[in-house]
């Protein structure tokens, strides 16, 4: 049962020559930081200032990297997935406002996409970020370990009231959801809200999923912890697995305000944290559902063994792996092949609001050693498979 994910037939079989082509000028473009950093700056600037350029943004990386402009502009490639075995989270990609009023309507946003999940059995899961419902001022003046001011406070039991909300949406319409993780000053607290929610919906199913960012290295003893109170209090630990996208933010931070980094000393820490979490999870998978959101081949490798050796069937709905949509289709697709559950993460929203999004993509793509140059050299083979039929 084991995937063959260097099979670029399967891996591409969904898209067409000259889609496969566009992808190949995308990621040749992207192995050029600088000119992606220019680029990129111009035409966000360009679009704040109303000149017509969006078009040129949709028709390359939005193109690439996002579903649609709204729930309902992803359904035909929600349904054009699940033709492979592949499903979808679709995530309501805007970053967070400030105000109320962007809060609230990034709540009725993620509202429609818990009942939009509900009633199309191809999206398994909806998401959303926790700084979509925290004030600037919350997330800017939290430092780990102080004790918070009253005015904080109020900010706080907002924050609160949101994610219990949205937990409670998603247990009502029998949605699980993941939270995303961000910056780690404010992860203890997401962490205890999350906690509560899982003590609350989790008892029979993983409703509330929390995001375990294994470049930090105190996760996995939170891993150990969580599992303790998960046998004490009797609830399935929902449980998504990521590297962590903010490392150089985090350093950065650590260093200015002097208190130590969370961050691992090195990525070889990292990816032995994060096997280590996989691990660990299915040995104990009564009281764990994991879903395994990297890009990293030997990590999805390692849990297709993990379950193998434990005789857990690929279809077992306690093992998820996840990709972000335009990034390694070799490793989704082959793994779904194989009927493994495998869910693209879809991000959605207007291209003037997804911008900052596509320009973390492109500087992701730049940045993580070999993610370029795996993408192409793939594009490359399938293209050279088919002109050899
Ligand atoms: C489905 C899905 C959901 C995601 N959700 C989130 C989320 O909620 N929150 C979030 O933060 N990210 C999220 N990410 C992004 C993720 O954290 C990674 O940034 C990205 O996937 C790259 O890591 P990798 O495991 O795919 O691949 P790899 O290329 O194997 O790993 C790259 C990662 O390793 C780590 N790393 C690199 N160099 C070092 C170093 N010197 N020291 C220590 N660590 C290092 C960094 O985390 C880096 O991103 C998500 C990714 C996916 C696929």
């Amino acid at each position: 049962m084991k995937p063959d994910f260097p099979n670029t037939s399967i891996a591409f079989a969904r898209q067409g020559n000259f889609g496969l082509w566009r992808a190949g000028l995308l990621f040749r473009f992207m192995a050029y930081p600088l000119l992606v950093k220019w680029i990129g700056g111009f035409l966000h600037w360009s679009l704040k200032a109303g000149l017509p350029v969006s078009f040129l943004i949709k028709a390359t990386v939005y193109r690439q990297f996002v579903g649609g402009q709204s729930l309902e502009e992803c359904h035909s490639l929600v349904n054009d997935l699940n033709r492979f075995g592949v499903q979808s989270i679709l995530d309501f990609s805007v970053e967070g406002g400030d105000s109320e009023e962007q809060m609230n309507a990034a709540y009725d946003e993620t509202l429609r996409s818990i009942i939009n999940a509900s009633e199309n059995p191809n999206i398994p899961f909806a998401v959303f970020k926790p700084s979509a419902f925290a004030r600037n001022a919350l997330l800017e003046n939290l430092i780990p370990n102080q004790i918070i001011s009253p005015d904080l406070q109020v900010y706080l039991d907002e924050f609160r009231n949101y994610i219990q909300n949205l937990s409670q949406k998603a247990a009502e319409y029998d949605v699980p959801l993941l939270i995303d993780a961000e910056d780690s000053w404010y992860q203890h607290l997401v962490d205890e809200i999350t906690e509560e929610m899982m003590s609350k919906y989790n008892q029979k199913r993983a409703i509330v999923f929390n995001t375990l960012q294994m470049y930090r290295h105190d996760r996995l003893l939170y891993l150990k912890n969580l599992h303790q109170k998960a046998q004490e209090m009797d609830f399935i630990a929902g449980l998504k697995f990521v590297r962590g996208a903010y490392m150089e933010k985090e350093r950065i931070r650590a260093e200015e305000m002097i208190y130590p980094s969370p961050i691992q000393p090195d990525k070889a820490s990292t990816d032995r944290d994060f096997n280590e979490a996989l691990k660990y999870c299915t040995r104990n998978i009564t009281r764990f559902v994991i879903f395994c959101g990297t890009h990293n081949e030997d990590s999805c490798q390692l849990l297709v063994s993990l379950m193998e050796e434990n005789n857990f069937e690929p279809a077992d709905k306690r093992f998820w792996f996840s990709q972000l949509y335009g990034m390694s289709d070799h490793i989704s697709f082959n793994l779904a092949s194989k009927g493994y559950n495998v869910a693209k993460y879809i991000p959605y929203g207007p291209v003037k609001f997804v911008m900052p999004y596509l320009l973390r993509r492109a500087e992701e793509n730049t940045s993580v050693a070999g993610q370029t140059s795996r993408e192409l050299s793939l594009i490359q083979r399938e293209r050279m498979r088919r002109s050899q039929k």
